[in-house]
């Protein structure tokens, strides 16, 4: 769903006036003024009607064709309407629209109504709290977001179609935004004064005084029939914008389903400290959920999605977003996914259990808020048949977690055995289609339909008296829709009709016929299939309620399905892709041998990645990649944080061998250029993250750089680079800084904790080949020239171009020269200036400024080696390499 504002409204042309309106249109605009913000279906018999500027909207929206209805002594009404059986279809499409439906039903029987039928909404549905399965996605959450207070945050978040529901504080404005990036919410309710959250989401305002603390407490022990909240770890004083973002939750819910929600679990409180902050940046630069750039490359999620079940694909989801910060809690779920990867019979045995199961918390909302239709009813029944085989091929795992889920497991025998008793194995999807619930589940369904058998056997059985007494050896009884049962004649056999029967339709070939006996045993037939009807949804309804009462349980059985499935699933991934379980440890080290990319491993050809080792421990705090664009820096840089964060998930990872100290966060940055795709290529974006990054590492994090400094000229990046890592050293941080700038080499040498590596490329006559393998030591040559060869560049540019490099590698610009004087000014561009032979604090002269009076060859060839080396290769084309070279010409020979 494409997350959207509501859009403005078009000016309200509802009159507020409702005097001489027609009792209906009075009632409509009674009901519509306390729902100003949806669209307003208004149930009139076989159709739901949209009046005023709705039916404008609506039909625009829809297509219908918009007409009009008389209201009395007042001007027409536009309308435009939608049939009752249509209803999903159209609320779908609205609410894809980004609109929120508001269904009013007419509340008695017309035909028993006094006057006007009573109406009222029933329900509204809005993008967030939809319950349709085609607007909701299998493998991800649907979640409300209510968000309390003005950083710091309460969170309220809910997904109706799971009805889960967790409480959450955010510190800041930065970590809303991720949060939310994380969630990506369906819909977000806000106080109506309140700035919006960054991003953009559908959002839904709400009156202040409903985020109000006091009432939410006393909403939510309401609502649960507890004596107080404290019974969910929340406190009044600590807790009070959680306690105002829960009130207005339940407010809301309140409001858009009068009806109630049974299957809303207690909330969760999520308490800081417990899981890792991942930030909105991290998560898309190690392209965690999805890829960097939609279609291309696949996702971490994608590579390591075997679950069998949706409630498995979104719990994986959701912990690949909040990895955990505490070892003991890591090691219980390694614990698990060992014993899975170690036992690989049972492992087989726990998935082929799964494969039955379908979306259980999903049935379970949609049976206990009443929209279950017989086959989902069944597909329960199903799903949980599945369970005691699930709960034997547990037996004997001995893994913590493993033990604790089976002791626990509630099989749902007694819910299974309802529904298997009730409904039909072939039940229709329908339930007017009739045959939904089982024989022998009703004595009094039965027999109905006993009788209706017989009536229906009578019947046919007046097809063989009638032919034998008349002589029509061509009669045959029919039945059809219009007409009833029909006895048939064709035309040659016309004189041997009875005189009393009657005739009631005429074909080409025949005629059709009632005779008043038909009529009776019709009758009897059609009157025993309403009773059927009716007893048979009433039948339905009581076990879909009695189903319904159970939903915490379901829920319960769901949940661990989902971590069964997580676990099973990681330990297929481990086996099948070769991972190695990661020693978690409190020491600060990231310690990885033959590590790999999970991602990158996987769609370069077969055996062809090179897996890297990679130390950071005491001893080295800090590493320099260098290596020429296209040699693997970002793949061996990322690879470091998803090795890292799958440990932190309790996931296997891509290695021979990983020890991992505990990481409070990992940070991700990558520099403005290589994130064009993200709409972030301004430098300044890229420095305030990098700021966030200064600001929020600890001696405990993982910083990943990856050419920061490179949204800038070459030397505000480098000296930007290099200061930010000075920092971080200082902070202790692991940091792997992946940078073309091989200048930044220098700082391995003046930084104690810090050292260059390199990944290798060898050089085959002109041409290089990359190895891919990362080796200690800077490397001391961008390659930009092989790399513009590569590239296409015309050989004759390319061959001046590693001319002009020789000269300059040979002057005071060499790779050395210029690292060291970074290394010793620390203001990196004006050593560098020293360094080209200016006299410190004296800027260079603008290019193409007025020259001096006495300016000499030696100036000329100072400013172009400037501008040579202000050029970035990376980004040249070969078109303005010509252009720049045929402009120094010119400038030389000047
Ligand atoms: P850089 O960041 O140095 O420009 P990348 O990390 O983007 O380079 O890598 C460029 C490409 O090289 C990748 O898309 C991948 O196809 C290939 N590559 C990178 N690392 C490896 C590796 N270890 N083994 C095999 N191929 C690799
Ligand atoms: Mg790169």
């Amino acid at each position: 769903m494409t997350p959207a504002r509501t859009p403005a409204r078009t000016p309200a042309r509802t009159p507020a006036d409702t005097a001489g309106s027609t009792p209906l249109i009075r009632q409509y605009l009674e009901i519509k003024s306390r729902h100003p913000d949806s669209l307003l279906f208004f149930r009139v018999g076989d159709f739901y009607e949209m009046f005023f500027e709705d039916a404008e909207e609506g039909s625009g929206l829809l297509g219908l064709t918009l007409t009009s209805r008389n209201n009395g002594g007042k001007r027409d009404v536009p309308l435009a309407g939608v049939p009752v059986k249509a209803l999903d279809e159209y609320v779908s499409r609205l609410i894809e629209a980004g609109r929120r439906v508001a269904i009013c039903e007419q509340l008695e029987d017309p035909a028993e109504a006094q006057g006007i039928v009573r109406r009222d909404v029933v329900e509204i549905i809005t993008p967030g709290t939809v319950l349709e399965d085609r607007l909701l996605t299998a493998k991800r959450n649907n979640y409300v977001v209510v968000i309390a207070g003005r950083a710091p945050f309460g969170l309220a978040i809910v997904d109706l179609s799971t009805g889960e529901f967790e409480l959450r504080a955010v510190a800041g404005e930065a970590d809303l935004r991720d949060e939310l990036g994380r969630l990506e919410p369906a819909e977000i309710v806000v106080p109506e004064e309140s700035a919006p959250p960054p991003g953009a989401w559908h959002l839904t305002t709400r009156p202040e005084w409903r985020f109000d603390a006091e009432q939410g407490e006393e909403r939510l022990a309401a609502w649960f029939g507890v004596a107080s909240s404290v019974g969910f770890g929340l406190d009044a004083a600590r807790d009070a914008l959680l306690l105002a973002a829960s009130g207005a939750l339940l407010a809301y819910l309140e409001e858009v389903r009068p009806s109630g929600l049974d299957h809303l679990r207690p909330p969760r409180v999520d308490r800081a400290g417990r899981v890792m902050y991942l930030d909105d940046m991290t998560r898309r630069n190690l392209e965690l959920v999805e890829p960097l750039r939609p279609g291309e490359g696949a996702s971490l999620l994608e590579r390591l999605d075997r679950t069998r079940t949706p409630m498995g694909a979104r719990l994986l989801r959701r912990r690949l977003l909040r990895p955990l910060v505490a070892a003991d809690e890591i090691r219980v779920r390694l614990d698990a996914v060992q014993e899975f990867v170690e036992r690989p019979e049972v492992r087989r045995r726990v998935r082929r259990a799964l494969r039955p199961i379908r979306d259980l918390e999903r049935l379970a909302a949609r049976i206990a808020t009443g929209r279950a239709g017989p086959r989902e009813l069944l597909g329960l029944g199903l799903s949980l048949d599945a369970l005691p085989g699930l709960a034997a091929a547990l037996d004997g795992l001995e893994a913590g977690r493993l033990a604790d889920l089976r002791s626990a497991f509630d099989p749902l025998a007694d819910v299974a055995g309802r529904v298997r008793e009730a409904i039909d194995p072939d039940t229709p999807h329908a339930l007017k289609d009739g045959g939904v619930i089982r024989r022998g589940f009703s004595p009094e369904l039965d027999e109905l339909r006993g009788v209706r058998g017989n009536a229906v056997d009578f019947i046919a059985g007046m097809q063989l008296r009638e032919r034998d007494r008349t002589g029509i050896d061509t009669l045959k009884i029919g039945f059809n829709k219009v007409f009833g049962y029909y006895l048939e004649v064709t035309k040659s056999k016309l004189g041997r009709v009875p005189e009393e029967w009657t005739r009631r339709q005429t074909l080409t070939n025949a005629e059709r016929y009632l005779t008043p006996e038909l009529k009776e045993w019709e009758g009897r037939v059609l009157g025993a299939d309403d009773e059927i009807q009716r007893l048979e949804a009433r039948l339905f309804q009581s076990v879909r309620e009695e189903v319904g009462a159970e939903v915490g349980r379901v829920q319960t059985a769901a949940a661990r399905v989902a971590e069964i499935d997580v676990l099973a699933c990681l330990a297929e991934v481990a086996e099948a892709e070769d991972y190695v379980r990661p020693a978690l440890t409190e020491e600060v080290v990231f310690d990885v041998e033959e590590g790999r990319h999970p991602v990158v491993e996987t769609t370069v050809a077969r055996d062809t990645f090179i897996p890297n080792d990679m130390r950071l421990d005491d001893e080295c705090r800090t590493m320099i990649v260098t290596g020429p664009n296209m040699a693997g820096k970002s793949t061996v840089l990322r690879q470091a944080g998803l090795i890292a964060l799958m440990a932190h998930i309790g996931s296997f990872v891509p290695a021979r061998r990983a020890r991992i100290g505990v990481c409070d966060r990992v940070f991700t940055r990558v520099g403005a250029s290589d994130n064009l795709a993200a709409g972030l290529s301004t430098f300044m974006v890229e420095m305030t993250e990098t700021a966030t990054i200064l600001h929020g590492a600890s001696e405990r994090s993982l910083v990943l750089l990856d050419e920061i400094g490179r949204g800038t000229s070459t030397y505000d990046g480098v000296s930007i680079a290099w200061a930010v890592t000075e920092r971080l050293h200082e902070i202790g941080a692991r940091t792997v800084f992946a940078t073309h700038y091989h200048e930044l080499v220098g700082l391995a040498e003046s930084l104690p904790r810090a050292a260059a590596f390199n990944v290798s490329v060898r050089e085959k006559g002109r041409d290089i080949v990359f190895l891919y393998r990362l080796e200690p030591g800077g490397s001391d040559r961008s390659y930009g020239v092989h790399v513009a060869r590569l590239a296409g560049l015309p050989p004759d540019v390319v061959g001046r171009a590693a001319r002009i490099l020789r000269v300059l590698e040979s002057g005071p610009w060499g790779a050395g020269g210029r690292g060291a004087a970074l290394a010793e000014g620390g203001m990196g561009q004006l050593s560098l200036f020293e360094a080209a032979g200016f006299p410190a604090g004296q800027a260079p002269p603008a290019p193409g400024s007025p020259g001096d009076e006495d300016a000499t060859d030696l100036d000329a060839a100072r400013e172009l080696l400037e501008r040579l080396a202000r050029l970035d290769l990376d980004r040249l084309t070969p078109i303005e390499a010509l252009n720049t070279l045929a402009e120094w010409k010119a400038f030389g020979d000047a």
